[in-house]
């Protein structure tokens, strides 16, 4: 398919109007949850995950001087919670992604989770109730999530920017690094046992990897937060396993989730 035929479909899909070419066909919500037609197979032992030898890390979150609706940077290293956090931040028109939000996103969940996901940015249904993951995509992270045995709530879900981009677009590098340091606070806040990176945005500007999600998914990598090395498990975002429905995609986000899943029950390590 060409380019402009390509973004057409994808407005239309982002616009909820499908049927323009034949697709895979999204999940109903009574459709189980998914899950591999055959048993996974045994995963290597959870062994503490190696750390990549050369990732390139991500550059230092500068903070713009502009004193206007951006927190300074002593503010939100000394935010003492989540909601404290929240609350310095939530002006912020630190990057060109500010002014055009209609809602926050600052992100949600139990601010003790052992597992984070972290998404790429607010779409339009996150701009318009100013909450991560609450389209068709959430919906589907919902059910994967559950499919662990868990709620959403027992996890903590963000993106790397906390305003949409335009027609959802992937965040620029620049409007993802002025955002980068209050996920980092976040996470600091958090201490996750695991993260979850949920397609390429996130790995590359959180975890400095910018080769392709589908060579990276389910290759345990490592970010260092606060003075913490935290494992991160790549995998696919949810709206790319809405469009490419298969089952080889459902197994290998399946497999990814059982390993984040598997890491995060371990005993905190003393
Ligand atoms: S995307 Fe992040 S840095 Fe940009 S204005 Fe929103 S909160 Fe500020």
């Amino acid at each position: 398919m060409d380019s402009p035929l390509r973004a057409w479909r994808d407005t239309l899909e982002d616009l909820g109007v499908m049927g323009l070419v034949r697709e895979p066909r999204a999940p109903a919500p009574e459709d189980p949850v998914p899950q591999p037609s055959s048993p996974s197979p045994v995963r290597p032992p959870l062994a503490r995950p190696a750390p990549r030898p050369v990732a390139a890390a991500p550059a230092a979150y500068v903070p713009p001087s502009d004193p206007i609706g951006c927190p300074a940077p002593a503010a939100v290293a000394g935010a003492a919670s989540l909601s404290d956090l929240h609350r310095i931040i939530q002006g912020c028109l630190a990057c060109p992604l500010g002014p055009g939000r209609m809602k926050f996103v600052f992100g949600e969940g139990d601010p003790g989770a052992r597992i984070l996901f972290v998404g790429e940015g607010p779409g339009r249904d996150e701009d318009v109730q100013g909450r991560p993951f609450v389209g068709k995509a959430g919906a589907l992270l919902d059910r994967m999530i559950g499919a662990l045995g868990m709620t959403r709530e027992e996890t903590y879900v963000a993106n790397i920017v906390k305003c949409r981009p335009p027609d959802n677009r992937t965040p620029a590098p620049d409007e993802a690094r002025a955002c980068l340091g209050y996920l980092r606070r976040q996470i600091e806040l958090i201490q996750p046992a695991v993260i979850v990176t949920l397609g390429a945005t996130p790995l590359r500007e959180l975890v400095g990897i910018g080769e392709g999600i589908t060579r990276m998914r389910g290759q345990w990598q490592r970010v260092k937060v606060g003075g913490r090395e935290i494992p991160v498990m790549p995998t696919y975002h949810p709206a790319y396993v809405l469009r490419q429905y298969t089952p080889d995609v459902r197994r290998a986000v399946w497999e990814d989730l059982q390993a984040a899943k598997a890491w995060a029950d371990r005993p905190a390590e003393a």
